[in-house]
């Protein structure tokens, strides 16, 4: 029986999860991993390329469609649409080289949502922007998901009222079916609906999040005591953990200056960016993808710098601190 393409998943005991994934060219069977850790290791993924993708992408959609002389009013510019398109393929192709899972679910995401060419200007229209909407979507849910393990690992209640409540709106499932036991799989054809459906049982397990102190990554740590280090092994076969003690332990968030200005301007950066992405027209102070990232990037790296002992207090402050 030949299942319809797409990510099915299958919880166990709560946390372990067993995936198929499901394309024209057949089944394969994916490594069985944890909730938190597939959702660790995508919060983990290097986004630079996608987002110079997108960026790539959007200007483009913007060129097909002339803007500047009134007389060329709804003109669309097919050889830039087509070259748009050829960037979107190029893409793909590239994920599902190196992340199948992820290149399939954007190949799907992107065939569900882009519209039929009907051979008119409106068709590329809709196109271009379903295109632009699709290939953003899994960057947006990708900063959504660090905001979220960043609160988790200092502490931070989670804000289901107003900063996640994306979280709880509208389901995520596309499909279920009982797999000869009477056991539940998910099919899903997006990496957001994968990722939020994750995210949604991993925060109704009671997770226990960290932030390594030494490589900055998010791990899940072994005990419920407060654990500084990560176990990964980042040089000479030495883990976090052993090369910790000359880090400089500068943990309190509450009385360490750069921590306390960090915190602060995270959670308004972010309100900026949501604030830009929630609407069509940017509203005064928003800020777009793009430039949330570069601050999230340098702020966090002058952070880790500064808890290292490489940058001092005020240098560390003036990349990270925005005021306006
Ligand atoms: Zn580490």
């Amino acid at each position: 029986m030949h299942r319809t393409p797409g990510l099915y998943v299958a919880l166990q005991n709560g946390s372990i999860i067993k995936r198929t994934l499901v394309t024209n060219k057949g089944e394969t069977e994916l490594d069985e991993t944890t909730i938190g850790a597939e959702l660790i290791w995508f919060a983990e993924l290097d986004f630079s390329t996608y987002l110079d993708a997108l960026i790539k992408i959007e200007d483009l959609a913007e060129k097909t469609e002339d803007d500047g002389d009134p007389k060329n009013y709804g003109t669309v510019y097919l050889d830039i649409f087509d070259e748009l398109l050829t960037e979107v393929n190029e893409l793909v192709y590239d994920i599902e080289d190196v992340y199948p899972a992820l290149g399939s679910l954007l190949r799907f995401d992107l065939l569900d949502h882009t519209p039929k060419d009907d051979g008119t200007a409106m068709y590329v229209y809709n196109a271009k922007y379903a295109i632009c909407e699709q290939i953003a979507e899994p960057v947006r849910f990708y900063i959504l998901l660090r905001e979220v393990l960043e609160d988790l690992s200092f502490g931070v209640p989670l804000d289901f009222e107003d900063k996640y409540a994306t979280l709880t709106q509208g389901t995520v499932t596309q499909r279920y079916t009982f797999a000869g036991t009477l056991e539940t799989e998910y099919c899903f054809r997006s990496i957001k609906n994968y990722y939020k459906f994750l995210l949604i049982n991993y925060l109704n397990s009671n997770p226990n999040v960290a932030r390594c102190f030494c490589c900055g990554q998010y791990f899940i740590p072994k005990t419920r005591k407060a654990t500084l280090y990560c176990d990964r092994v980042i040089s000479n076969g030495k883990t976090c953990k052993g090369i910790a003690p000359t880090i400089k332990h500068k943990i309190a968030v509450d009385t360490d200056p750069v921590l306390k200005v960090f915190e602060r301007t995270r959670q308004k950066m972010y309100k900026r960016y949501e604030r830009a992405a929630d609407s069509l027209k940017k509203l005064s102070k928003g800020i777009s993808i793009e430039e949330y990232w570069h601050w999230s990037e340098a702020a966090s790296a002058a952070r880790d710098k500064y808890l290292k002992g490489e940058l001092t207090a005020e240098e560390a402050l003036k990349i990270i601190e925005v005021n306006d």
